[in-house]
């Protein structure tokens, strides 16, 4: 089987106590179905920052779902890169759609923290997506090819970032891409940047759909919000529901 990175976003979902509840729970699913889970998985979740401590030295990878693209300063509000490697941080998610929408994050901005990311030895996620708009009209390669020049600009070596493929019409909707659409788009993003590149799927991925989605010859994992906040659906994906 080809290497597969499945990372969980909570969004700004579970306070600490329920954060607890969810790594007591995964630890018993965990072990109970380690048998099925494939040692080519490598997975990770994306906790808010107050929760992040928590993760650490888990059997998963700590992700933080943004991070400042400042080193340090007087940029109140802000969390850096460096703190978030105190943390034991390996992944941020960068340019989400919820984050381009709600906090005018711009391609600039993302790569201007993606870049970040690079220089301190932290793995970015970095998410595009059409609209629904934009899918119908027909744009998404357009789209997509605009969001990757200008969000990956001066990456140079495609082996440490991932790029997600996220629909924005198929987030939290329940409204999958087909695993040909998802397929097709995720080839385009290869050909646009790297043969090496890990190229994840996200938009309503559950234990139902992961399989088809997985075997797709360029997706090489899944960001996944819903399915991710209980154990045993997160459990579920892994197995890729076996
Ligand atoms: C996401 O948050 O990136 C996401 C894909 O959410 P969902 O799986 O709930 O559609």
């Amino acid at each position: 089987m080809k290497k597969l990175v499945i990372i969980g976003n909570w969004k700004m979902n579970k306070n600490l106590h329920e954060t607890q509840e969810f790594l007591s729970d995964f630890e018993k699913e965990y072990l109970n179905n380690k048998r099925k889970i494939n040692k080519k998985i490598e997975f990770g979740i994306a906790a808010p920052f107050t929760n992040l401590f928590l993760l650490k030295d888990k059997i998963f990878k700590s992700v933080a779902q943004n991070f400042s693209n400042f080193d340090s300063g007087a940029y109140t509000g802000e969390v850096s890169a460096s703190m978030l490697k105190d943390l034991g941080v390996s992944m941020v998610v960068l340019g989400h759609s919820e984050r381009r929408q709600y906090f005018n994050e711009t391609n600039e901005v993302v790569n201007k923290k993606t870049l970040q990311a690079i220089k301190e030895n932290i793995t970015p996620i970095v998410c595009v997506g059409e609209t629904l708009e934009e899918y119908e009209a027909g744009q998404t390669k357009d789209v997509i090819a605009k969001q990757l020049k200008e969000s990956l600009a001066g990456v140079e070596d495609f082996s440490k970032v991932i790029i997600a493929y996220e629909p924005v019409w198929a987030i939290g909707t329940g409204k999958t891409a087909t695993a040909e659409i998802a397929q097709d788009i995720c080839s385009f993003i290869r050909e646009n940047t790297s043969k090496k590149v890990v190229i994840q799927y996200g938009g309503s991925v559950s234990p139902s759909n992961i399989e088809e989605l997985m075997s797709q010859k360029d997706i090489n994992g899944a960001l996944v919000g819903g399915a991710s906040l209980k154990a045993d659906s997160f459990i579920k994906l892994l197995t890729l529901n076996k």
